[in-house]
């Protein structure tokens, strides 16, 4: 079977968000038909897996072998050298159940004190999962490497985007317009490995 993927073709976002599922469609220049897996009543699977290619691939395939449509998953975080790669694939779930990336923002600064940090290298990673049912996946990832600086500044971006500024630059994320933040961030060099691959 030829790894491609029709235009038009039915696609099954795996995520309950349907801003996610939007934002994917418009990265995918709108070729698929996109449904999510909360529309189709799917259960979403707990994210077991160590790293963030494992929990794309787990969520990919768990949508396609539900559904019988191709499915398209992604996992992405913050990474800091110093925290050994810390919050990583928690970095979601460092925000607590309310969500609070300022909160999760704070536990980054208090970490890298605790340690007694003078490094504060970081990247931001995105992975990428398309699986057929019951057939073969797709996975690709891509990476920002940049800075952490406290405190958190701009209001712009969303999660970590406030402490991070990518290399070569001297405004976090958090300052930058999504149109310029879109032109270097993890998931737009994810999506282009993956449009690359699959179409
Ligand atoms: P996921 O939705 O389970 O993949 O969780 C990803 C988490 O990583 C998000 O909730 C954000 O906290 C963080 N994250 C991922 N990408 C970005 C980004 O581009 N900017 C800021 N935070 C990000």
């Amino acid at each position: 079977m030829a790894l491609k993927l029709e235009p038009g073709a039915r696609l099954v976002v795996a995520t309950h968000n349907p801003g996610k599922a939007r934002e994917l469609a418009e990265i995918l220049d709108n070729r698929f038909e996109l449904v999510t897996a909360g529309e189709l009543g799917l259960a979403e699977p707990d994210e077991t897996e160590t790293t963030f290619v494992g929990n794309a691939l787990l969520k990919a395939r768990a949508a396609a072998d539900a559904s019988g449509f191709v499915a398209l998953a992604d996992d992405s975080g913050l990474s800091v050298t110093a925290l050994e790669g810390q919050p990583g694939i928690y970095s979601a779930r460092w925000a607590g159940p309310g969500k609070d990336f300022a909160v999760a923002m704070r536990k980054v600064e208090a970490r890298l004190e605790e340690a007694g940090a003078e490094d504060f290298s970081a990247w931001f990673t995105c992975a990428l999962a398309v699986a057929w049912p019951n057939g073969p996946a797709v996975v690709v990832e891509g990476r920002v490497d940049g800075t952490l600086s406290f405190p958190p500044r701009g209001d712009r971006g969303f999660g970590y985007d406030p402490i991070f500024t990518p290399e070569g630059h001297d405004r976090t994320f958090g300052e930058m317009a999504p149109e310029e933040k879109d032109g270097m961030s993890h998931r737009a060099r994810a999506f282009a490995k993956l449009k690359a691959a699959l179409l």
